[in-house]
């Protein structure tokens, strides 16, 4: 017999190889259903070893074993390597001192082994992955029925091999999906993160912060908003920087920029969370007050008055402001804006860095 180690490069042993590994089976520990086939496979057949071996590489590993004291042998040369190779049938020798072929064998207790009968265990693909065998320090002949209960155990440890694989697959496509799953969500988080992103940019004012005109005509369009304008009097408020063009013109656009960061400032600073503060125009600010009357809004525009005063800039910053109030189920919100509007006219033409509320008969 030729045992030279030709299956090194053989592509059909490299498959052989591959298919085994596909049941990750290898040096994994002992399992007491694969114990109990060869315990089986010895006691039916009345010997003193037998074994579940797996040709790995250039190696005999025992999955499971009983009467041999070593957990794997040289491929080459062993009788279970030579199932796998050739004929990947059953293989029975009475005695191995009868078989030249079989000089050296490993030994069994101390023993050099007499017999031996293997058969192989076969993926569905037909490769042979390693061997369910028996083995005695004396020379033997097994009975038909013997010879069947040996078919029958392979039969059994390959179906053994195939849930496990099965079960692996099913892990692992298991945890494919679930990786995938989690790459979706991110891909949505991600995704929702750029909208939202978006959505602010889109409606406030990169500047200040503050809401733009954009979100204005949002939330006039927005029922839920709009809404809140009429179930309570509210006020609304519109400033405007006196004297801005000299700002920009004695200072530049630099600090003429940072005189409008700081009466953003003095805008967020003086008003609630529920309040609505937009940048309405280059030096323009609309402020909605929900639930307010227009005393109350009347302080609320001092303090912003007096907090642009006091902002440290170069240079005296003051704004005017025009407040009107409005009256739910009364007036829409153009026409409070409309009063706000010529308060404001009112505060600039009086001279300027105050308040004027509006005061119009209605
Ligand atoms: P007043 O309101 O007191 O009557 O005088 P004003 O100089 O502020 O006049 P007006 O409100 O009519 O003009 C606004 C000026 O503000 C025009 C422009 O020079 C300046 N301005 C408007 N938008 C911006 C802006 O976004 N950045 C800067 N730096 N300046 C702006
Ligand atoms: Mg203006
Ligand atoms: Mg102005």
């Amino acid at each position: 017999m030729s045992a030279a180690p030709h299956h090194f490069f053989d592509e059909r042993e490299a498959e052989r190889q591959a298919a085994l590994d596909r049941y990750a089976i290898v040096d994994t520990a002992p399992e007491q259903a694969f114990d109990d086939i060869v315990r089986l496979a010895a006691t039916l057949c009345d010997v003193p070893s037998a074994a579940i071996s797996l040709i790995d590489h250039e190696r005999v590993w025992f999955k499971a074993q009983i009467g041999i004291d070593q957990a794997e042998v040289p491929r080459a040369q062993s009788l279970c390597g030579q199932v796998v190779d050739s004929p990947r049938r059953t293989l029975v020798v009475h005695d191995l001192l009868d078989d030249p072929n079989y000089a050296k064998r490993r030994r069994i207790g101390g023993q050099p082994p007499r017999f031996y009968a293997g058969v192989p265990l076969l993926s569905p693909e037909g490769h042979a992955l390693g061997v369910v065998c028996v083995m005695d320090v004396k020379p033997r002949v097994l009975t038909p029925r013997q010879l069947e209960a040996l078919d029958l155990l392979a039969r059994q440890t390959q179906h053994l091999l195939e849930l496990r694989r099965y079960g692996l697959e099913q892990r692992r496509l298991l945890s494919e999906r679930e990786a995938s799953a989690r790459r979706a969500e991110h891909a949505r988080d991600d995704l929702q993160r750029r909208h939202d992103d978006l959505r602010y940019t889109a409606s406030h004012d990169a500047l200040t912060g503050l809401l733009n005109r954009v979100a204005l005509a949002e939330l006039h369009d927005d029922p839920e908003s709009t809404q809140r304008l009429h179930g309570a009097p509210y006020v609304m408020a519109l400033l405007d920087i006196d004297h801005f063009k000299q700002v920009n013109d004695r200072y530049g656009h630099l600090l003429g920029d940072r005189a409008l960061c700081a009466v953003a400032h003095a805008i967020t600073t003086s008003i609630r969370g529920g309040d609505i503060a937009v940048r309405y125009g280059g030096e323009e600010f609309l402020v909605v007050l929900p639930n307010t009357r227009l005393d109350g809004g009347a302080e609320v525009a001092e303090r912003i008055r007096l907090q642009v005063l006091a902002a440290e800039l170069p240079f005296e910053l003051t704004v005017s402001i025009g407040i009107a109030d409005g009256m739910p189920e009364q007036d829409t919100p153009e026409s409070v804006f409309d009063r706000a509007d010529q308060a404001l006219y009112r505060a600039k033409a009086g001279g300027r860095n105050r308040i004027i509320a509006d005061d119009t008969p209605r």
